[in-house]
């Protein structure tokens, strides 16, 4: 077999190791149902208004989509309160985080500051764009350090990425904690703020900048339609930026990355309050019974501002994680993210959250 040349970035890339699905857990473990507590999906599917939207444009899959995808851009500004120059649609946050790699990065000479444990993505695209990756270690209760981020950012930062809420900890920063370190950055380096889990920060307004991005002109925001809004399938997210910023990433981007179907049933979501709200209170009913229930049951648990909860079981988590999931649940335990103590479960319905509960009871004390 011949080896081609590649980049060398690439020869001993480990690559991004994503949770097995129900249909594999089913057959592994020879189940019939299986609870999928670890990928932080919405708990209530995809909203049924969404599922007839796409019914509805399937007939026009043969089209390309509108580049940039203007009408969802639109609808985004409005919702968000930010101007349309301020929004780039990608598939799924993740693309805009690798533009913004890509796009803001100069390889083998800028850096991107992170903290440690955290979201799997800003190490990979450092790696692959040639970005040195500068991580700066968490406190022993895995607090965010912003002020080491900051301490830590020189002339050749070209980013310090926080994730707001964080995941995995779910630990939120305040709208105070970021203006700061916005303030204190070297001149030409972003602040980046990724808010996959923002809309259930709760109250929003001690938690999200974007309600006065204007005053920001370093900050750019991610957010995305995978959570919340349940579509993470159909791959659409976006990114909230300094406008001269968007517009040159704009003009580098490939086209048509958000496809037809997506942009319509991202359209139809926006517009879908009903399904948001009830999203909203299920999410935030079962993190507080998780936090109540798993610290009854003597696990370290800590403070969620997002649709999961971390937590540390009173036994070893990677043998809590093959009891559940022999159980038939599934649960994202996080030696992956240098946290081999802890899991990760996000909150399903009322009854799988319920089930979570009365089995782990069983694992750990039964
Ligand atoms: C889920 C998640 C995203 C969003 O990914 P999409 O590409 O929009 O599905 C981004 N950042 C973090 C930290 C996440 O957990």
């Amino acid at each position: 077999m011949r080896d081609f040349t590649v980049r060398p970035e690439i020869r001993d890339f480990a690559p991004y190791v994503p949770g097995l699905t129900i249909e594999q857990i089913q057959e592994k473990y020879g189940l019939d149902t299986v609870i999928k507590l670890a990928s932080n999906e919405n708990p209530l599917g995809t909203s049924p208004v969404v599922q007839k939207t796409i019914a509805a444009h399937a007939a026009r899959a043969f089209r390309y989509p509108q580049n940039h995808s203007p009408r969802l851009v639109k609808a985004i500004a409005r919702t968000a309160g930010v101007a349309e120059e301020s929004i780039l649609v990608g598939n799924g946050s993740d693309e805009i985080i690798d533009m913004l790699f890509r796009m803001k990065g100069i390889p083998g000479q800028s850096n991107v500051v992170c903290y440690g444990n955290s979201f799997a993505m800003y190490r990979m695209c450092a790696k692959l764009t040639g970005l040195e990756y500068r991580e700066v270690p968490r406190g022993d209760d895995f607090e965010l350090p912003l002020a080491a981020m900051a301490e830590a950012a020189d002339e050749n930062t070209a980013m310090v990425i926080v994730t707001s809420p964080d995941n995995p900890t779910g630990l939120t920063a305040t709208v105070d904690d970021l203006s700061v370190l916005a303030g204190v950055l070297p001149k030409d380096c972003l602040l980046v703020v990724d808010e996959a889990y923002i809309e259930f920060a709760w109250p929003p307004e001690s938690y999200s900048p974007v309600q006065a991005f204007d005053r920001f002109e370093n900050m750019v925001v991610l957010r995305t339609f995978s959570k919340a809004y349940g579509l993470a399938g159909l791959r659409v997210g976006y990114g909230i930026l300094p406008p001269s910023l968007a517009a040159v990433m704009q003009n580098a981007r490939i086209p048509f990355t958000v496809n037809l179907l997506a942009e319509e049933a991202a359209l139809a979501a926006l517009d879908d309050e009903v399904f948001f709200h009830e999203t909203l209170q299920l999410v935030l009913r079962g993190r507080e019974y998780f936090t109540k229930e798993l610290t009854r049951l003597g696990c370290k648990v800590w403070p969620s501002q997002s649709n999961f909860v971390m937590f540390e079981p009173v036994k070893p988590a990677q043998a809590v994680f093959k009891a559940l999931l022999g159980k038939g649940i599934i649960v994202r335990p996080l030696a992956s993210f240098g946290m081999g103590k802890c899991i990760r479960v996000n909150v399903g319905t009322d009854a799988e959250n319920t089930t979570f509960i009365t089995v782990l009871e069983d694992i750990l004390h039964g």
